[in-house]
C-alpha cells in the first residue's frame, strides 16, 4: 500500500487493549477510565485485521497497548500470529511494560517473536514508582533478565522526562551496555489528558544527544528497525543508542507506519484525529475483499504529518486521545 506522499506502509502497530497495570505519568492520568469491554475486539477479529494487512502488504507488526500482556490470552493472538511469520510477515515483535515479561517470555519466544521493547524511564526504585505511580521496579528487571534468558533481543525504551530521568540518562546508557541491550530515547508527546501540565516534562533530546557526547562515543549509523528512531554506535559499549524526536524533527517524511486500536479504530497519524472505524466494518459482515477495500481507502488519507507543538500558553494536548489507546 503506497499513500498519497509515495510512503509504503509495511508497518502496523496493534493496541490490544487500553488497559494497564501502571499509571505513567506522561501517559495516563491516575483516574483513567477504560473502555467497555464490548467496544474491545476479540482476538480472533484482531487476527482477522492483522491478516488483512499482511495480504496487503505489512511485514512487521507490534503488538502494543495500554499493556499489551494483561490482556488474557493474548497468547492466542501471538501463537496466531506467529504462524504467519515467513508468509508475508518478517516480524513479529511488541513493546510491553516488562511487569508480565517472567510469565510469557518463553511463549513470545515459541510464537516467533525475536525482539521486544521494554519501557523502562528510571534505574532507581523509588523514581520508577513515582514514575508509575505504583510500579515495582524489580518485576520489571526479573522480567527483562527473563527475555534475554529466553533468547529474545531486548532493547530498553526511554521517555527523556525533564527535572525527573534528565540526570540519570548516562547512567542508564552505561546499565544498558554492561547488559547489551540498545537504548532508545523518546521525547513526551502531547497525547491526552494526564490530569497536570506536560510542557514541563518536555526535554529535546538535541540536548540530551549534546551530553551524552561529552562522555560517549557516538558513531552516526545506517541501523534501522523499521522504526523512527535514528540509532549511533556507542564505541565504548558496543550497543546503540537511538533517538525518537517527533517534537524536535520531523518523523513523518519516512513514516511507514499506521496504529490501529482495540476498538478497531485505525489511525493514520499518531498525531492526527482522523480515523478509520474497521469495526464496524468487521462486524457489518464485510468479506475480505470489502475488508481490504476499506484499509485501502483508509490509507489514502494518511496525512503528511503530524501537528505536534510544545505550547506553554496552551497546555492542553495535541490529541485528546491517550497514547495508551493508539499504542506508543
Ligand atoms: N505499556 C507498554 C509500555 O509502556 O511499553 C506499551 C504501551 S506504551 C503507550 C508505549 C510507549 O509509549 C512507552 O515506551 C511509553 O513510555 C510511551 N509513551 C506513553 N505516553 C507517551 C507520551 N505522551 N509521549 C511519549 N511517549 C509516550
Ligand atoms: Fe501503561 Fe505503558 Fe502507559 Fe506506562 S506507558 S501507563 S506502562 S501503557
Amino acid at each position: 500500500m503506497i499513500d498519497p506522499f509515495g510512503r509504503a506502509i509495511t508497518y502496523l502497530r496493534v493496541s490490544v487493549t487500553d488497559r494497564c497495570d501502571l499509571r505513567c505519568v506522561y501517559c495516563m492520568s491516575e483516574d483513567m477510565t477504560f473502555l467497555p469491554k464490548a467496544d474491545v475486539l476479540s482476538l480472533e477479529e484482531l487476527e482477522r485485521l492483522c491478516a488483512a494487512f499482511i495480504r496487503l502488504g505489512t511485514n512487521k507488526i507490534r503488538i502494543t497497548g495500554g499493556e499489551p500482556l494483561v490482556r488474557r490470552d493474548v497468547q492466542l493472538l501471538f501463537g496466531r500470529l506467529g504462524q504467519r511469520l515467513g508468509q508475508g510477515l518478517d516480524e513479529l515483535t511488541l513493546t510491553t511494560n516488562g511487569t508480565q515479561l517472567v510469565k510469557h517470555a518463553e511463549a513470545l519466544r515459541a510464537a516467533g517473536v525475536r525482539r521486544v521493547n521494554v519501557s523502562l524511564d528510571t534505574l532507581d526504585p523509588a523514581r520508577f514508582a513515582a514514575i508509575t505511580r505504583w510500579g515495582k521496579i524489580e518485576k520489571v528487571l526479573d522480567g527483562i533478565a527473563a527475555a534475554k534468558a529466553a533468547g529474545l533481543h531486548v532493547k530498553i525504551n526511554a521517555v527523556a522526562l525533564k527535572g525527573v530521568n534528565e540526570d540519570e540518562i548516562d547512567a542508564m546508557l552505561a546499565w544498558c551496555g554492561a547488559q547489551g541491550h540498545d537504548l532508545c530515547l523518546i521525547e513526551t508527546m502531547p497525547m491526552g489528558d494526564i490530569g497536570g501540565d506536560r510542557t514541563d516534562q518536555y526535554l529535546p533530546l538535541s540536548l540530551v544527544r549534546a551530553r551524552l557526547r561529552q562522555r560517549w562515543t557516538l558513531q552516526g549509523t545506517d541501523y534501522q528497525t523499521g522504526g523512527p528512531a535514528r540509532y549511533y554506535d556507542v564505541a565504548e559499549t558496543g550497543t546503540r543508542v537511538g533517538f525518537i524526536t517527533p517534537m524536535t524533527h520531523n518523523f513523518c517524511e519516512s513514516c511507514n507506519r499506521v496504529r490501529l486500536t482495540c476498538t478497531g479504530t485505525l489511525y493514520m497519524c499518531l498525531g492526527q484525529d482522523d480515523a478509520a472505524d474497521l469495526r464496524r466494518v468487521l462486524r457489518d459482515g464485510a468479506t475480505d475483499p470489502e475488508l481490504d477495500a476499506a484499509i485501502r481507502l483508509a490509507i489514502t488519507r494518511k496525512p503528511k504529518g503530524h501537528d505536534f507543538v510544545i505550547d506553554r500558553r496552551n497546555p492542553a494536548p495535541a490529541v485528546a486521545r491517550h497514547m495508551s489507546l493508539t499504542g506508543g
